[in-house]
């Protein structure tokens, strides 16, 4: 009778005045591995190249494979902690409990429209959790930028034509609000619609050093942010379990109560 009452009242969360199970939708937020996959300049690009595809001669079978080579920074993926702290915990190291998780979107796009090189503030983290009422604890904080529509554009993506990573342009996290965030809460991980979580041009990578050496993970160009709401999305991170790699391609998956659909979305 108490397992029942629990999971009534587990299981009543999810369902409408009615009783209805609440309708959830799916969002992929990964991009698709291709010959069109962006990359940070000076990482290598993903290939991929056709091993097999048609009619094996001895038996008729049909076959299909590939082999493929690349960064373990391309595209969709995630940072370990390893990418910017020596002995940090590698992609394969990293508590699985920490991939399933609320997402926390930090709404920039207005201040990114007006400035590229936009920056997340502690202000934009504290505002999240006032028009909420959550808290940012054991979330992943995505950043919303606007700039997943610019993906097609390699040049507007970058913010360069060329391949510099001293010349790119585009929002990120405030190195002040990475503080605050390793001194004041406990997320999981950080994502961005960009390149980097942090804005585009950097030498010294304040923000990853930051973050990354707390031991909380990147996400870096996640796609379709702006198909989510801000709040009540649980995210679904599954990097490729790469032994030993500060890196990985990245599926991620959201999924979250339909009532919440953010009013801009397309689908
Ligand atoms: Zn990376």
């Amino acid at each position: 009778m108490m397992l029942l009452f629990i999971l009534c009242a587990v299981v009543g969360a999810l369902r409408d005045v009615t009783g209805a199970p609440l309708a959830r939708k799916m969002v992929d937020m990964s991009y698709r591995f291709d010959d069109t996959t962006l990359h940070f300049p000076g990482t290598k690009e993903f290939e991929i190249i056709v091993v097999r595809n048609g009619t094996m001669e001895e038996n008729g079978i049909w076959v299909q494979s590939e082999e493929y080579s690349s960064s373990t920074h391309v595209g969709t993926h995630m940072d370990a902690p390893a990418h910017f702290t020596k002995g940090g915990l590698t992609i394969d190291q990293i508590p699985v409990h920490r991939f399933i998780a609320p997402a926390a979107v930090i709404d920039i796009t207005a201040k990114a429209q007006l400035d590229r090189d936009a920056e997340a503030t502690v202000e934009d983290l504290l505002h999240w959790e006032s028009i909420t009422g959550q808290t940012l604890n054991e979330t992943i904080v995505l950043l919303k930028t606007g700039w997943g529509k610019k993906w097609n554009n390699r040049t507007d993506f970058f913010g360069t034509p060329e391949n510099d990573a001293t010349k790119l342009h585009f929002p990120g996290l405030a190195p002040d609000a990475a503080t605050w965030l390793v001194e004041n809460r406990n997320i999981y991980g950080i994502g961005t619609e960009t390149l980097s979580f942090e804005k585009g041009a950097t030498r010294t990578y304040p923000v990853h050093q930051t973050l990354l050496g707390h031991g909380i993970y990147g996400l870096e160009n996640v796609a379709n942010v702006d198909k989510i709401p801000i709040y009540g999305a649980k995210l679904y991170v599954l990097p490729m379990k790469v032994g030993r790699a500060s890196g990985a391609p990245t599926r991620i998956i959201a999924t979250y109560p339909i009532i919440l659909d953010p009013p801009s979305s397309s689908n």
